[in-house]
């Protein structure tokens, strides 16, 4: 693990986009074997955004990386999407995707895949189409920071999805506690947030580059969710697939909360 937390500047300085996508998204490696970390996670996104009432306008992804698998199914139940992370390079990688250029990363093998769990193999590029329409803005923010879009407000929205932002932008628990609150205030009452956190890990390495990584228990995630006003409705723990190098992280929790209407 490392010895100190990778704040933002190391982001900003060594978090290579290309590196970390083929590390982490490539949906089988080279000997073939399928990536199980992203295949549980595209399930349990699928099983979220498959339940009742998580649907609505407008989604606002937080710490979205230069990542997509976390709307494929996300984007079939809301209409406009807004991508925000604190690091350049990864919006400028998720900017390629959207934007068709070429060079951009291969995400047609997820997207079939998403396809297949939807019951309709045949519109993988109908989705890709509908996703790259559905990504209306992607914008820079630091989550530890009470308005996490600032100078930008955005109106809050439908529904906020965050996969992996949090445990790795805060230090401490009490940072973790304070960003959740951050990025409820882009929830309306009534709205939801679905996020997957990572469980009992210290760090994630990919390129010869360690990224210090919050060691976080199940419970002390859930109570902070509910601190930040939410009510959890689904939750589901999946172990991490077991003898990774890359980490120490031991399970992923996937879940969904609902915000509260605001006591005045
Ligand atoms: N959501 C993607 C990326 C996770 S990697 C996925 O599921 O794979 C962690 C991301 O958090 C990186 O893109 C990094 O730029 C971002 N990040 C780190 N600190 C942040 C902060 N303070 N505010 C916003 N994003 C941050």
């Amino acid at each position: 693990a490392p010895a100190v937390f990778t704040d933002v500047d190391i982001y900003q300085r060594s978090f290579n986009p290309r590196e970390y996508l083929k590390e982490f998204y490539t949906l089988s490696d080279s000997e073939g074997r399928p990536n199980a970390f992203l295949t549980q996670n595209l399930r349990s996104l699928f099983t979220m955004f498959s339940l009742d009432g998580l649907r609505g306008d407008t989604l606002i992804d937080v710490g979205c990386g230069p990542t997509i698998y976390q709307l494929l199914s996300a984007c079939e139940r809301f209409q406009e999407i807004t991508a925000l992370d604190y690091t350049d390079q990864n919006r400028r990688e998720l900017e390629k995707w959207l934007k068709n250029e070429a060079g951009a990363f291969d995400w047609r093998p997820v997207v079939k895949y998403v396809c297949e769990l939807e019951g309709d193999s045949e519109k993988w590029a109908e989705k890709e189409e509908k996703l790259r329409q559905r990504v209306k803005r992607v914008l820079k923010c630091d989550v530890t920071k009470a308005n996490p879009a600032a100078p930008v407000s955005l109106l809050p929205a439908d529904g906020v999805v965050s996969a992996f932002c949090l445990e790795a932008a805060c230090k401490d628990l009490a940072a973790f506690r304070s960003a959740l609150r951050n990025i409820g205030t882009f929830v309306k009452p009534g709205g939801h947030l679905v996020m997957l956190v990572t469980l009992q890990g210290t760090f994630y390495a990919f390129n010869k580059e360690v990224f210090s990584c919050l060691y976080l228990e199940r419970n002390a995630v859930l109570e902070a969710v509910e601190g930040a006003g939410f009510d959890v409705k689904f939750r589901e723990v999946q172990p991490w697939p077991p003898g990774d190098v890359r980490t120490d992280c031991k399970d992923v929790l996937s879940f969904v909360a609902r915000k509260r209407a605001s006591v005045t």
